[in-house]
């Protein structure tokens, strides 16, 4: 972890961490002046090249992204316990209890994409990184879990690239975790969004298609690949990881009722690249909407970025608890 321990948990007024980006010491006033205009830029570009980039994305499956080296720097793995665990461990201690599960979070965005900027100015990457950080304090003091992380500090990392870490942690579960913009300033409220290839909705629709275009971010890859290969990679994505997946979305969104506005329907599905591991049930949460000016404020505050991680842990433990044995 970059941060220190207790940093985190109480961040200055801004409630982000305030050094990189932040042109001057932002407060938590209405507008705190935040860089704008790579941001807009960002945006234009987006609308561009977004409708030809989901198309070009969208049926791709991570295992593509396998023919380019994992040069991601190997995300650090956290177990709750001192005890040397392996994931190779010999066929011996097969009978043994199981290792904790191991659930993989992803702060969606960083570095060079700031992904959404906030009705005040906030970037969407660093709300995500610190309610990540906080999920993952929780998961790891639970004792019930390993935790991994697609990103500890401010870097970008391709979409495909975050599937590809779930994968060689053999995560058991994958939350990538967002704080989007949309066009209707009104519209606020947590959702949570699982894998398909139509989406639910023309507004899921546009959130995917905003999420997928992460990857302009990164210059220029190569997605080639043949229909042949595209639809044996896409019969990968079984019909149980896709119950798994929308197993846990019910279970946060059941978890974030009691406690959270929430999006109306706030079960949505689309074809988000980020969601694509054929064999882990992954959702997206989208914790609230940048574009909205109270769930921006909520959402810089430490105290609720808490809150919403303590209902997503109560979410997973009910998860694990009928999905696997011995979990606790
Ligand atoms: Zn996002």
């Amino acid at each position: 972890m970059k941060q220190d321990q207790k940093g985190h948990s109480h961040l200055p007024n801004n409630n982000m961490p305030e050094t990189r980006v932040f042109r001057q010491g932002a407060v938590a006033s209405e507008a705190n002046a935040l860089p704008n205009e790579p941001a807009s830029e960002i945006a234009g570009n987006m609308t561009r090249r977004s409708a030809a980039l989901i198309t070009c994305l969208a049926p791709l499956l991570p295992t593509i992204g396998l023919a380019r080296s994992i040069k991601h720097s190997a995300p650090a793995t956290h177990h709750p316990t001192t005890a040397s665990h392996s994931l190779h461990a010999p066929t011996v201690l097969r009978n043994a209890a199981a290792p904790p599960p191991l659930v993989m979070l992803d702060p969606g965005h960083g570095g060079k994409d700031p992904g959404a900027v906030g009705y005040s100015g906030t970037y969407e990457k660093h709300v995500a990184e610190a309610a990540a950080a906080e999920l993952e304090r929780q998961l790891i003091a639970s004792g019930r879990y390993r935790v991994s992380m697609t990103r500890t500090s401010d870097r970008f990392i391709p979409l495909e690239g975050r599937v590809e870490m779930a994968q060689a942690h053999r995560a058991e579960l994958f939350i990538s975790m967002h704080a989007d913009a949309l066009h209707d300033a009104s519209v606020r409220g947590a959702s949570v969004y699982t894998l398909s290839n139509a989406a639910s909705d023309s507004q899921t629709a546009l959130i995917a298609q905003s999420e997928n275009s992460a990857d302009l971010f990164g210059g220029p890859h190569v997605h080639a690949s043949s229909p042949e290969v595209q639809q044996i990679l896409a019969s990968l994505v079984s019909e149980e990881t896709r119950r798994g997946s929308a197993h846990i979305a019910s279970s946060v969104v059941a978890s974030f009722q009691s406690r959270l506005t929430l999006l109306s329907h706030p079960h949505r599905h689309a074809a988000f690249v980020v969601l694509k591991a054929a064999d882990i049930p992954s959702i997206l949460v989208e914790m609230g909407f940048m574009s909205n000016r109270r769930d921006e404020e909520s959402l810089r505050q430490a105290g609720h970025r808490a809150m919403v991680a303590g209902a997503m842990l109560d979410a997973i433990d009910r998860y694990f608890s009928s999905t696997r044995t011995g979990a606790g």
